[in-house]
This record gives C-alpha cells, structure tokens and sequence, in this order.
C-alpha cells in the first residue's frame, strides 16, 4: 500500500487526487508539489506513466495559433520548454527547428498574413515567406503552387516521453505519490463537493480531483455527473526508414492545402494527415487504407519521399471539443472537480503551462498566470466557442 494511513478497510485518504499520469497530469502534480501542495497523489489505470497520448503524439510545440488564448498558452509553454531541461534535470531532446505553414490559395495566404500581426504582438516570432524564399531555405518542399508561406521560427518539437518522465521523476522527488495499474471507477460527492474516488485498489477519500484523463475525461467527468464534450478521434503516423535525402534538421511542415504535415525524427521522416471525415471512436489500429491518400498528399508537397520506405507506423487518439480548445480549470456544480482535458492535438505542447495553471486553479481558486475564463467549461452552455483556424 503505498498510500497514507488507512482511515478504514479499503479507504485511504489524499487531499488532491490527480487522475491519469500523462504529462498532463505528471506537469500538473509537479507544478502543485512545486508550489506547496502535500499530499498528492496520482492515479494511473496503466502500469507506465505517460503510457497514453503522451506516448504517441508527434511532439510538436508551436505558437503559430489564430486564436489569443492558445498564442498565449504557448508563448508561456515555450518559455517553459527553454528552461526545462534545467528544471527538471534531464534531457527532452527540444529543437526549436520551426513551424512551416505552406499556403496554397490566396484565402490561405490571406490568413496567414493575417494572423501575423496578432501573433507578433503576443511576442511570437513569425516570417512571412514568398515561395521563392521557400524554395531557396527549404529545398525539398514544392513550391510551384504555393502562394506564400510563415515560420514560426521558436516553434518546434520535443521527445514527449522525456518530458513526461521528467516531470514523473521531480513531482515524485518533491513527494507525489503515483499509483499505477490502479482503474479509477467512481467518483461521489457529497453537498456538492467532492468526496471520494472509488479505484480498483480502493476508495481514496479527498478534497480536489483533477481529471487528466486524456482521450478517456469524458467517461472520467461522467463518474462525476459532469457533461464533458471533449471526443477521442483516432489520429495516426507514419514514419520512413532513415533517409539521409533530406539532411539537418527541417521545420515541422504543414501543407495547409491537404492537412499532411511532417518533420524529421532520428534521421528519418515522422508525417501525418488527420482524416477529418473519421468518426468519434477508441480505434487505435493504424489505418492503412487512408494510409494512400497520405502517401499522395506527402509525394506531392514533399516529393523526395517517395523514394523512402516506410519503417514503422501507430495510432493513438485525439481528445477534441467542439471549438478544438482545451477545458482547463473548476466546474461550477461540483466544489472540488476540476478538469484539463480536451486539448485537440495540442495537449503536449500546452502541458507545461496546463500544469502550472492547473495547479494555480487548485491552490488558489483560479489559475494567476493567465485569464482561462475562455476556456471555461461553461462556454458550450453558453454559446461562447472559440475558433481556432491554424489546426492541423
Ligand atoms: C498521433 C498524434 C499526434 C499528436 N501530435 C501532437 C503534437 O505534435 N503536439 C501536441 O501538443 N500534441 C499532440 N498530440 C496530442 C497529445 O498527444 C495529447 O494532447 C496529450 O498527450 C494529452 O496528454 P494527457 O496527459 O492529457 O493524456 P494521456 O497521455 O492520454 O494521459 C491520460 C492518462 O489517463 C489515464 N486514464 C484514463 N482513464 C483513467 C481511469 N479511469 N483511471 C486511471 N487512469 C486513467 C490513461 O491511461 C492515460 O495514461 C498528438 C496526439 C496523437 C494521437
């Protein structure tokens, strides 16, 4: 047992329990040990933390948003990434490599010099490129049909994994405890707070719950009686053996055109498309079919791939709102439930500052580092949507 005194048979008790150990959760417990808060405890269905999405996302960090709120979300995660092997004392393999996004049409291209502005001001830092500039800095992309083009120069991707892991090991150094191979099966209230979590080792009696469930805080929230609109959809990668065509490191490219984005990843090349036309589902096979209208999208935009093999391929899922914005903070209803889930493909990115906020919300009612309230669960009762355009 490796919770605190036992208050009865089969009953422990921890102030704040913190369900899933991906790096939102694993961040989220960091950030509250960091910030003072004893007695947390994490509790993981699976057997390795960030075992989940964490495990199988593509890595990549980038505040080349449209939307204020996730500029401001990365701009603050970016911030964090720079200082993080330092903090936590162990590698994450952060290249700041850059964002690419391809425009083809001018509505394309019109956006994306739109949104420039906006996201300089914020302090992010944006080149708008002709295609000729394209060609010229980035030779394996085909540029013929392109209309322009912007980097995101501080964007750029990190090993997950490590991250995870470096925020497992420094939350449990600062004295979280994790539970693993431990399925969370209920949560009760009473009065309208908070009172326990029921898991497959035991009821856990506490004050907060934090639902870091990933793709599964939709079934978590409903434990609680809580209506999360937040969707799994099966998202997949493919990754080349190493191909040395395509030397250094390149910019995660998007072809704003198809979707198909791709990045350089061990000497080989990661990509992926999101089948938009793809239901809401739990399937994690790698879907091979659509695999053909992938491989079409990659020849096209980046055609020296079609001389590299394919090595190996996963699937893993998205966890998507209706507005494709997280939910991060308190439910109005339920004293002591608060959420950071749905992120929409950018939940890697946003773990760092997620986690802090997260913990701020905790400790001190509401998150300090920056105005959330538009990420508010309320804003699906209310009609307040937010809109995100740059979404890959
Ligand atoms: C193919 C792909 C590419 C992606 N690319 C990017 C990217 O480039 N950049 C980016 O920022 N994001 C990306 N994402 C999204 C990113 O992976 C997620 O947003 C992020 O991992 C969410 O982390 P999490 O900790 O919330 O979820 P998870 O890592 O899924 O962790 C949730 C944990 O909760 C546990 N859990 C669930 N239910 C219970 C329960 N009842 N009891 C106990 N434990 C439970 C799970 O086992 C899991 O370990 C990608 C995702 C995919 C699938």
């Amino acid at each position: 047992m490796r919770r605190e005194a036992d208050p009865g048979v089969g009953r422990t008790r921890s102030p704040v329990v913190v369900i899933g150990a991906g790096v939102v959760g694993c961040s989220t417990a960091y950030h509250l040990a960091r910030m003072g808060a004893t007695g947390v405890l994490v509790v993981e269905k699976e057997k390795f933390v960030g075992s989940g999405s964490t495990a199988l996302n593509a890595g990549g960090i980038r505040a080349t948003f449209s939307t204020d709120i996730n500029i401001a979300l990365s701009v603050e995660a970016i911030r964090m990434f720079e200082r993080m092997e330092e903090e936590l004392g162990c590698p994450i393999e952060y290249h700041q490599a850059g964002y690419l996004w391809l425009a083809r049409s001018a509505a394309q291209w019109d956006g994306l010099r739109s949104r420039a502005p906006r996201q300089r001001a914020a302090g992010v830092e944006v080149e708008l490129l002709q295609p000729s500039e394209v060609a010229e800095r980035f030779p394996f992309v085909r540029t013929e049909d392109l209309s322009g083009a912007a980097l995101g120069v501080r964007d750029g991707y990190a090993d997950p994994h490590m991250v995870a892991q470096g925020y497992w090991r420094r939350a449990r150094e600062l004295g979280v405890r994790f539970e693993l191979d431990t399925l969370v099966l209920g949560i009760e209230s009473e009065g309208g707070r908070v009172k326990s979590v029921r898991t497959s080792n035991g009821t856990i009696e506490c004050e907060v719950v934090v639902d870091c469930a990933g793709p599964f805080a939709r079934q978590v929230a409903a434990l609680a009686g809580i209506d999360l609109p937040a969707h799994p959809v099966r998202r997949c990668l493919w990754v080349t053996h190493p191909f040395d065509r395509i030397p250094g490191l390149i910019p995660l490219t998007i072809d704003m055109d198809t979707g198909f984005y791709c990045r350089k990843e061990s000497g080989a090349i990661m990509m992926g498309l999101a089948n938009e036309a793809e239901p809401s589902s739990f399937n994690t096979q790698v879907d091979w079919e659509f695999f053909e209208h992938v491989i079409e999208c990659a020849v096209h935009r980046v055609p020296l791939v079609a001389e590299a093999g394919i090595h190996k391929a996963w699937a893993g899922l998205y966890s998507v709102t209706p507005d494709r914005h997280m939910v991060l903070g308190r439910v109005p209803g339920l004293e002591g439930f608060l959420v950071a889930a749905g992120f929409s493909g950018h939940g890697f990115m946003h773990s760092p500052i997620v986690g802090k906020l997260t913990a701020e919300a905790v400790l001190h009612g509401a998150p300090r580092t920056l105005d959330c309230s538009p990420l508010a669960i309320t804003r699906f009762q209310q009609g307040e949507l937010i809109h995100e355009e740059n979404v890959i």
